[in-house]
This record gives structure tokens, sequence and C-alpha cells, in this order.
């Protein structure tokens, strides 16, 4: 990314953008087309929406968090209908859910729905929801923003019309590109969808791609920060990937366990731990002692879960002496803060995990 500007009108650009676009598929993975957008998370689900959809439509909104509740903000500022079906915080939303909103309205057009709920650390079982949407006519539209790289998203297996990803999460690039799938059948509700859409039009960047180009100006370092990005993938397989966030997320889960803390969430992702704390430790303090003692970042609660719950993060190329590091800081702080104990049984619990 340091390199010279790759010039994104000159002779090179379009084996560098065809070569990410082909290759970025393997993520998913996906056969569907596939396309890069400038712009962050929210940008592209933004995408997802004005693509597919059109005012008036209903649509159901399946989430438990922070992220999913921003498909309801999207919908509603375009004038789309939505049908809520959603839990508490650090819950999963049911397939039979949906299953029962589907049947019981015939006119819904999607379900949009998160994988992997950043704001609790909860998994969504995307197979067992598209399963659940497979009988009806609705698109599946997944923010797998957190999850692409932690998990499997495998639209073709889950039935996922629309997946999401984004640079700056499993990744492991700086923000600002986006990455956007789309089945037939959303390629098809893209034609006759209404809402109003210019920058984030999928068919401007459908035909400048088939010239290996992008609309107007790609952000061509983070393009060739995600070349470099997909040949680490590569060189460790995805297959790898998915068992590395396996490993050290499972690692931290049970590093918390053996200290007597949960996890905040009932089905926790492999992208990251959501710990509930004891109310004697105030999240906001552990974070900051972190940070001073150790130059650690970790994640704090959003919202109402402010100084409750930490959010510890294994996303992207992440080694397992990382994991080490942050468990041995954790307990270490902890204990300096007056919890009590079982000292070194965390990391002990976390090297077992490792292998
Ligand atoms: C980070 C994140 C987003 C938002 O992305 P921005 O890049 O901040 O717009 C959306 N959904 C999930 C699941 C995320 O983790």
């Amino acid at each position: 990314m340091a390199g010279p500007i790759v010039y994104h009108r000159g002779p090179d650009f379009p084996e560098l953008l065809t070569g990410v676009v082909e290759d970025a598929k393997k993520l998913f993975p996906t056969q569907d087309e596939l396309f890069l957008l400038s712009s962050s998370g929210s940008g592209v689900m933004e995408a997802a929406v004005v693509n597919t959809l059109s005012p008036g439509d209903r649509v159901i909104v399946a989430q438990a968090g922070n992220f999913g509740a921003r498909w309801t903000d999207i919908c509603n500022a375009y004038g789309i209908e939505v049908v809520s079906v959603d839990g508490e915080w650090g819950t999963s939303i049911g397939a039979e859910r949906i299953a029962g909103e589907l049947t019981a309205d015939a006119s819904i057009k999607a379900v949009l729905t998160t994988q992997s709920e950043t704001s609790t650390g909860a998994m969504h079982d995307i197979p067992a929801i598209g399963q659940a949407v497979a009988d009806h006519e609705a698109l599946l539209i997944v923010d797998g923003i957190s999850s692409v790289c932690a998990h499997p998203l495998d639209t073709a297996a889950y039935g996922v019309d629309v997946a999401l990803t984004g640079s700056q999460k499993g990744l492991g690039l700086p923000p600002g590109l986006a990455v956007m799938t789309l089945s037939q059948r959303a390629a098809a509700a893209a034609e006759n969808a209404k809402c109003p859409r210019f920058y984030f039009d999928i068919s401007r960047y459908r035909a400048s791609l088939s010239e290996g180009r992008g609309p107007s100006t790609l952000p061509v370092t983070l393009i060739s920060g995600l070349r470099a990005a997909l040949d680490l993938v590569e060189n460790e397989g995805i297959a790898e990937v998915w068992n590395r966030h396996a490993r050290q997320a499972g690692a931290v889960r049970e590093a918390i366990w053996s200290i007597g803390l949960e996890c905040f969430a009932d089905s926790p992702s492999n992208a990251l731990t959501a710990v509930s704390l004891p109310e004697s430790i105030d999240g906001v303090e552990l974070m900051q002692r972190l940070s001073q003692s150790y130059g650690a970042v970790i994640g704090g609660g959003l919202a109402h879960l402010r100084g409750r719950v930490v959010r510890i993060s294994n996303l992207g190329f992440v080694t397992d002496d990382d994991i080490r590091f942050i468990v041995q800081a954790l307990e270490e702080t902890l204990a300096w803060m007056g919890y009590r104990f079982d000292r070194g049984s965390a990391i002990a619990a976390a090297d077992k995990a490792l292998g």
C-alpha cells in the first residue's frame, strides 16, 4: 500500500481489479457476481437496500444488537416498511420466528440480518435462516461485515442473495473499501428496485467492471492492500483462516470461563468475544488500564452495555501469541482491580485451547 499509486485509468489497473474481484469470492465463498464499493460497512448496507428494494416494500429485519438495528434505520430512510423480528441483546434470532412471519405475510420482499453481531459477539445461524427463507420469494440479505474470514458465508449453500463485508474487519485493512455479492435473484430484483440511487447504483459498477474499471475513482491503495490481504489468505488457505478464528476465539472463551466470567452472547461468534463483567469491575476503567499499562486496545460495550461488557477481537491476522498476550494482560489487570480468581488459570486455559 505504501508503493506508488496505481493509475485507475492506466493499463495495469484492470488486471489488479478483476484479480481481486475473483479472489475475494473465495472468502465467502461465492460464485455470485461481486462488487467493490468505496465506502464503509454502513455504505454497502445501504447499497444492498437501494439496489434490491423499493419504497413501500415490506421486509423483515431480524436483529438483536446495534448493527442489526442499522438495517431498520436504513430501510426507514427509504420508506421501506420493516417487520421487526428482534431479540434481547446477546441472543440470536431463531429461524422459526422468521419462517412464521414469512408464512403470515406473503408480501415480504426480503429478510435482512447480521451474521456476527459485533455489538454483542453473537452469531446468527445463517444456514437455518436461509432454510426458513428458501420456501418463500423473499431475498436473504446478510451483513457479514465482521464474520467474513471468521466464519464461512457460503452464499449458495446457505441461500444468501446478498452478502456484504468491509475492508477493516476480517481482511485486516484500513477502512474504506466494501464488498457486495449479488445472486441472480438479487440481480433480477435490482432491475425493478425503485429506491433512488446514483453512487451505489450497481448497474454502473457492473458496466465498468466488464472493462476492469470502476464507475468513478476507486480507492486504488485499498485495492492494492486487498491484493496483499487476499494473498495472505490464499497462502494460509481460507479453511485454515476459519480454523484459526475458531481456535483463538475458543481460547479467549476458555480463558474467561476459567476465571468465573461469562460470555455475553448465548451463541458466541468466532470473530470476537464479548465478556460480561462482574458488578465490581468497570469496563471503561478496565479498557483504560489495559491501554495505559499494556498498549492493548479492546472494544467497550456499546449503548446500554457501556462499562458492563468488554469485547476482545481476534478478527483479521492475529497470532496465537497475541491471544496469550491479551489474556495475560487481562488477568493481571483484573487482579489489580481487585477481582478475585485463581491467578494463572486464564492463561493456562488459553494455552491449552491454543494447543
Ligand atoms: C463494523 C460493522 C458495521 C459498520 O461498518 P462501518 O464500516 O462502521 O460503517 C456493520 N455491521 C457489522 C456487523 C459491523 O461489525
